[in-house]
């Protein structure tokens, strides 16, 4: 089968594949192209979720027909558990992903922004040893960032609006990525602790 002749895609390019590991442990965002590959190999153990999506293929020349294949929008594949060991860390911390996790809402005067309208800001600041961490940083809007400056909320008398988090493994997958389909989001969410600001579901996950 041949998936790269022009013009025979029917999924989305921008389509993220959600990959988990056999046991339904997610462990990567990957593109189409890359999901027909596990399929193509056999690799697919399970998959799971409403979307699905027919690649067309070229034409075989024994029968004549045109080859296909269906994917769906959650695939689990065999033999990924060696990667197991990087995925029991934290997250790693990416401006946008904290934006996410704060819901675009300034941690001291409670305002939604754009991103390219935040920072993120260190609670401890730097120069007091305030680490670049989960629970140290916030996103902060720039009238607040400049007049918290190099003090403490308790300092500059600007109390925190919500507790900054370390995300959870499924919290961040969901904070990744920006074209969350609707199937992939109900299945990370089953995952994500009760107290997860994700639950508040105000429908602004990404700006
Ligand atoms: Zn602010």
């Amino acid at each position: 089968m041949r998936f790269r002749e022009p013009g025979v895609w029917s999924a989305p390019s921008s389509v993220s594949i959600l990959v988990l590991d056999a046991g339904g442990t997610p462990r990567r965002w990957i593109g189409v192209e890359e999901a027909v590959g596990y399929y193509y190999k056999r690799q697919v153990a399970w998959d799971l979720g409403d979307h699905a999506f027919t690649l067309h293929g070229g034409i075989c020349r024994a029968t004549g027909e045109r080859s296909s294949l269906t994917l769906r929008s959650i695939v689990a594949v065999r033999g990924d558990s060696s990667r197991r060991a990087r995925f029991e860390h934290t997250p790693a911390l990416t401006r946008e992903m904290l934006f996410a996790r704060d819901r675009f809402v300034c941690a001291y005067c409670g305002t939604r922004h754009r991103a390219a309208d935040l920072t993120a800001e260190h609670v401890q600041p730097q120069s007091r040893g305030g680490r670049d961490t989960w629970t140290n940083l916030v996103s902060a809007c720039k009238p607040c960032n400049l007049r918290k400056g190099d003090r403490t909320p308790e300092q500059a008398r600007m109390p925190l609006l919500y507790v900054p988090y370390v995300p959870s493994l499924h919290e961040a997958f969901i904070l990744r990525n920006r074209r969350i389909l609707a199937d992939q989001m109900e299945f990370l969410m089953a995952g994500v602790p009760p107290n997860s600001r994700l639950h508040a579901g105000d429908g602004a996950l990404h700006a």
